[in-house]
């Protein structure tokens, strides 16, 4: 993506004409903005976190709970959007929101499950070659999950498991840092399993470049898109990774808990003979039924599946991807871009030496999201910021994240919410 440089003004005139010219200004009314008492909407910057619900989703959840109402269990072949292959109503879109192709997608489980499913297959440890590196900032799950995995092969964290730490001083990773690892330690790694964006500096990763580190030294790569997927354009096809998986909950909009997607690279995609556990959901959809026949794996993502998926939590990733592919991450990447960077700009103008943003000030090199580090301050200031109606993610011992969402985060939103920052600074 090209660098957009606007001349950011202070001044709420300013954030009123950038809402004015917004072309996706009206999205926001497509979702259920939360009210405080007095039914003012609350200024909400964790979409990183539960993204908002689309109008639109109580009324796909309603049709499938009347079709199953009046149609029971031959809901699977006679509902409006047959149950049978209701998950690959949904693989285009978002093949699309993460740029892959679509036998490369599958929507299914959670994202623990998934990172352990696409484990399963890819974490294949021999002797030697047998680590697992993961950013030492790595979202805790995703550290547990690696950590166990390591354990059920017969190996000890302590030895196995290599850290891409920051240096010392920094919070940021340096990607000759990942460079130097892999040119020293490559022979003994099998896996990168790498946070694309990551949660807690808002960092975002080369991922073709990490693909290319990885696979030099024969190296498998996954991704954990969970901050990414809805927020930045990962391009995961041409990146090259072997695989990926991320939730729906956060930028996707798609309501708490809810499925999760999964990405298989082209690469593997008719690799029949790749070890990993079989259900009769990934058997033949074409012989599935006739039950008595040996198993005879599905090609690309959908090889992965196990179990038939929950429909109403697809209902919910359905009505909020018809969305993404109304408007396209092009044009949301693009608001974006320029909500963040006006974002920072206000941030940059509060007269403080207390704060401080970790995050990258290169757009190319995050998402939306923006970690304020506060100096001396403690966990009383996202308490005062609530109390405003400001509902940030906190993080110990001083970050506070933010993310402006482009769907339904406005400029006025971002003025307001720094405006409160600086009068409770200056306290
Ligand atoms: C949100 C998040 C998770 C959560 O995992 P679930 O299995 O959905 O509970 C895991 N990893 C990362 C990087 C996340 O951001």
């Amino acid at each position: 993506m090209s660098q957009i440089s606007i001349a950011y003004e202070t001044g709420l005139a300013f954030a009123e004409k950038m809402d004015a010219n917004d072309p996706l200004k009206d999205y926001r009314y497509q979702f259920h903005i939360p009210k405080d008492k007095n039914g003012e909407d609350w200024l909400y910057f964790t979409g990183n976190s539960l993204g908002l619900q689309p109008k639109i989703t109580q009324q796909y959840i309603q049709q499938e709970l009347d079709d199953w109402a009046n149609l029971g269990v031959e809901g699977h072949f006679e509902a409006r959007n047959p149950w049978m292959p209701y998950h690959e109503f949904l693989t285009e879109s978002m093949a699309k929101v993460v740029g892959a192709k679509p036998i490369e997608v599958v929507v299914m489980n959670t994202l623990t499950t998934n990172l352990h499913l696409l484990m399963v297959s890819f974490y294949r440890p021999a002797k030697i070659k047998h680590k697992i590196l993961i950013e030492s900032d790595a979202f805790p799950s995703d550290r547990y999950a690696v950590e166990s995995q390591l354990r059920f092969h017969g190996f000890d964290p302590e030895d196995s498991l290599i850290e891409w730490k920051p240096r010392a001083g920094e919070e940021l990773l340096h990607l000759e840092d990942l460079e130097a690892i892999l040119e020293k330690q490559g022979n003994e790694i099998a896996l990168l399993l790498i946070g694309g964006v990551n949660y807690y500096t808002g960092q975002y990763f080369d991922l073709k470049r990490i693909a290319e580190l990885g696979h030099e030294k024969g190296c498998m790569v996954g991704i954990d898109l969970a901050h990414g997927a809805g927020n930045i354009v990962p391009d995961l096809h041409r990146s090259g990774v072997d695989f990926a998986a991320w939730c729906t909950y956060k930028y996707l909009n798609s309501g708490p808990g809810s499925l999760a997607g999964l990405f298989v690279h082209e690469r593997h995609a008719h690799a029949k003979d790749i070890p990993r556990f079989a259900g009769w959901w990934n058997h033949n959809a074409t012989t599935r039924f006739n039950m008595r026949q040996p198993f005879d794996v599905m090609a690309g993502a959908e090889g992965w599946q196990l179990s038939n998926p929950p429909i109403l939590s697809m209902a919910a990733i359905r009505a909020s991807l018809d969305l993404f592919n109304e408007v396209g991450m092009e044009a949301l990447r693009k608001k974006s871009v320029k909500l963040t960077g006006y974002f920072e700009f206000l941030i940059h103008q509060i007269d403080t030496d207390r704060i401080k943003i970790i995050t990258p000030a290169n757009p190319e090199e995050r998402g939306c999201q923006l970690s304020i580090q506060v100096k001396n301050a403690d966990k009383s200031l996202h308490k005062k910021l609530h109390n405003a109606h400001v509902i940030t993610d906190w993080r110990e011992p001083d970050v506070i994240r933010c993310a402006p969402v482009p769907f339904y985060n406005s400029f006025s939103d971002v003025y307001k919410m720094v405006e409160i920052l600086k009068a409770l600074l200056n306290e």
